[in-house]
């Protein structure tokens, strides 16, 4: 049997990495996810084939042009992309494959396989969401500034997604994701006030108003 494609989305510094690692180190049997190849620069601990394959701007656009990425994008002036043929020998071997892309990308893989789950993790509120991205402690403030501004950018296509999850108490939003996975809809995910709450307070943000 085929594996399942969960498309893992949401505004940076969210916790996409904290949630896929844990569900990775937890349920090894069960999921694997995709690295990317980027342009942007290692951050402190990443490794090389684990967060991500690092590459020029040149290797990247080799790649393009070999047609190795089931998509790339550009997303805050790099280039991100999913190399193909993981994804598709993971899922012929049954496995459950996560990607964790942004929002260009994901709608491409879409477009191409509509059996993926497209899911979105949302912080429990953008202030949180802006200490979050200090406190990793990685990233300058115009870095910063430029991710918030990707956000709002996001967060008129979130609603495109299939599911939404709130990552706040970390073990919740855990299950969450493995039971969706796993084909089983948790009864409590966010409505559609939740979500227009979170793009009010990043215009909010945005302005300076937060
Ligand atoms: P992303 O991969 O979405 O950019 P990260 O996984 O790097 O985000 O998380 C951003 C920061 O938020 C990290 O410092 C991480 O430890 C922290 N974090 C993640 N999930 C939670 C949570 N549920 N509660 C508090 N802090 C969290
Ligand atoms: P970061 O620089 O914080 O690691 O990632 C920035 C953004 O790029 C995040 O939204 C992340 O999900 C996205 N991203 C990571 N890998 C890929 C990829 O292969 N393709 C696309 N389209 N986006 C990616």
């Amino acid at each position: 049997m085929k594996g399942k494609l969960i498309i893992f989305s949401g505004f940076s510094g969210t916790g996409k990495g904290t949630i896929m690692n844990e569900l990775l180190k937890r349920y090894p049997e069960e999921f694997c996810l995709s690295v990317s190849a980027t342009t942007r620069s290692p951050r402190e601990g990443e490794k090389e084939g684990v967060a991500y394959f690092f590459k020029t701007r040149d290797e990247f656009e080799e790649m393009i042009s070999k047609g190795e990425f089931l998509e790339y994008a550009e997303y805050v002036g790099n280039y991100y992309g999913t190399p193909r043929s993981y994804v598709e020998e993971r899922l012929n071997e049954g496995k459950n494959v996560f990607l964790e892309i942004e929002m260009q990308g994901a709608m491409k893989v879409k477009a191409k396989m509509p059996e993926a789950a497209l899911v979105f993790i949302l912080p429990p509120s953008i202030k949180i969401l802006a200490e979050r991205l200090s406190g990793r402690g990685t990233n300058t403030e115009e870095d910063i500034r430029q991710r918030m501004n990707q956000a709002s950018r996001e967060a008129e296509g979130m609603t495109r997604y299939d599911y939404f999850v709130i990552n706040d108490d970390l073990e919740k939003c855990i299950t969450d994701v493995r039971n969706l996975a796993q084909g089983n809809i948790p009864d409590d995910l966010p409505d559609e006030s939740f979500l227009k709450n979170i793009k009010d307070e990043l215009d909010s943000m945005l302005k300076g108003d937060l």
